[in-house]
């Protein structure tokens, strides 16, 4: 059948078709994080999905191009940065490392680009120039140059392509300044933003005097140039479909006249313990929250991607406690896979020839719509009969090491990777050894002092019921 998936533009799901079929290049952008602040749960769903699809992709052999932006100026940032009274610079930097060290913790492969709006203010500025010298954009008496829907909709363009709006009830001779605004508020929006004492030192000359982007027009700047007018998909929150998404696309389209996204993909929203993320129901969590819970990045991985990406997930610590454990089986069996294929004499070469009937399974259920539920439970059922089979001996090094090769392709796309399993070195063991001697002899002060070298030494102690162990700190 291949690829299919749900196109938002469409409303229907629809054959992968890249634009440029005969080269198997894919150009994928996903919007990237506003860094204000850490990223939360909710977001890292959309981007370890947005991980999933292009490993999937690549998978299937097409050679994908992954941009991601990094928002680093926009109205909650030059909030912050007046409240904290730093520079830009210097306060969206802790957040953008943070965001780029919990995606490497959550497995995701790195973005090909990850352009910064601060760094294409001269792209943005030739974007915003088109739209005026089309008539599409206009500066208004408060100095920022606004887009007009009213002139876009004149030119034969359509608004409203992502999410059906209410015409009658929209106020198009109104506009909104604000980046984030919701549906009644409809209106033209900002594209250039004149300077107001507020902004501090964040401001760029333009044409139209000292300002700043709208965020909005960040992203059609970005992405159209490094991935050129036309690409093949666009990824993001099904919170930025309106009006993030539709606004990309009516200023893309508007300034060049060709279409823009070919297939855009939305990822549902995420509840935590059954409710609505907030920080005063205190279930409001970051990567590090998680991990200092004593969860690891593939346990948040692998739960993030349990569910298909069109329905709204419910995140509990009780799902990471069984995602810690669904993990444990598959490490079991792949470990006992390893060492069967490795027993083999002259090391068994995997027949990676014939198709297994399992991965292709696994295959068919991502190629309809990231069905990825489906695809954990022909991995399941896999882990059920090749326990079976090597319990029972029935397993030879030779089908060891193709089942093998077999998970490892399913494991590019799934991106769980394998367990570590660090051992320490006898130096770390007899300090641990000392540490309990301490303990033993109720000598506290000494036995804190151990731990704390360890910790230098980049050892963790874990106490549990069945002793202290050593973990590696990552
Ligand atoms: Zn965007």
């Amino acid at each position: 059948m291949g690829l299919r998936f749900f196109n938002t533009l469409s409303r229907s799901v629809q054959a992968f078709v890249p634009l440029d079929a005969s080269s198997k290049t894919v150009g994928m952008y996903c919007c990237g994080p506003t860094v204000y602040d850490f990223a939360h749960i909710g977001n890292w769903r959309t981007f370890v999905f947005a991980d999933l699809v292009r490993r999937h992709l690549t998978f299937h052999g097409y050679a994908v191009k992954h941009v991601m932006n990094i928002t680093d100026v926009e109205d909650k940032i030059i909030r912050r940065v007046r409240e904290t009274r730093s520079s830009l610079r210097e306060f969206t930097a802790q957040y953008e490392a943070a965001f780029f060290k919990d995606l490497r913790t959550l497995g995701c492969l790195e973005p090909h680009a990850k352009p910064r709006a601060t760094e294409h203010i001269a792209d943005i500025i030739a974007l915003i120039e088109q739209l005026v010298a089309r008539g599409i954009a206009y500066q208004a008496g408060d100095g920022s140059v606004y887009f007009s829907i009213e002139k876009y909709q004149g030119c034969g363009h359509h608004y409203g392509r992502l999410q059906k709006l209410d015409f009658a009830a929209m106020r198009t001779t109104e506009r909104v300044a604000t980046d984030e605004y919701d549906k009644e508020a409809v209106a033209d929006f900002a594209l250039w933003k004149a300077y107001v004492p507020d902004d501090g030192t964040v401001a760029w000359d333009s044409p139209w005097g000292k300002g700043r982007p709208g965020w909005h027009i960040e992203c059609s700047a970005m992405s159209m140039k490094i991935l050129g007018a036309s690409f093949d998909l666009h990824l993001g929150g099904e919170d930025l479909k309106f009006p993030h998404h539709e606004d990309e696309i009516a200023q893309s389209e508007g300034a060049t006249g060709r279409p823009f996204a070919k297939y855009w993909l939305h990822g549902a929203h995420l509840l935590v313990e059954g409710r609505k993320m907030s920080k005063s129901l205190g279930n409001f969590f970051t990567l590090p929250d998680l991990l200092a819970r004593g969860f690891t990045g593939r346990d948040v991985r692998f739960l993030l991607l349990s569910a298909h990406y069109r329905e709204t997930f419910n995140f509990t610590l009780e799902g990471l406690a069984g995602a810690r454990t669904s993990l444990a089986r598959i490490d079991e069996c792949v470990g006992k896979l390893r060492d069967l294929a490795d027993g083999a004499p002259g090391c068994a070469a995997p027949d990676v020839t014939g198709s297994d009937a399992w991965l292709d399974a696994f295959t068919g259920a991502l190629d309809n719509d990231f069905n990825v539920a489906a695809a954990w439970g022909e991995i399941f059922k896999w882990i059920t009969v090749t326990n079976k089979a090597i319990a029972e001996r029935a397993l030879s090094a030779s089908q060891a090491a193709t089942q093998l090769a077999a998970w490892k392709r399913a494991n590019s796309v799934l991106g769980i990777g394998t367990a570590i399993t660090t051992v320490a070195p006898a130096e770390i063991q007899a300090l641990l050894a000392a540490r309990q001697a301490a303990r033993a002899a109720r000598d506290f002060k000494r036995s804190d002092a151990i731990r704390d070298e360890l910790k230098t030494r980049g050892w963790m102690i874990e106490d549990s019921p069945k002793g202290a162990k050593l973990k590696k700190i990552p």
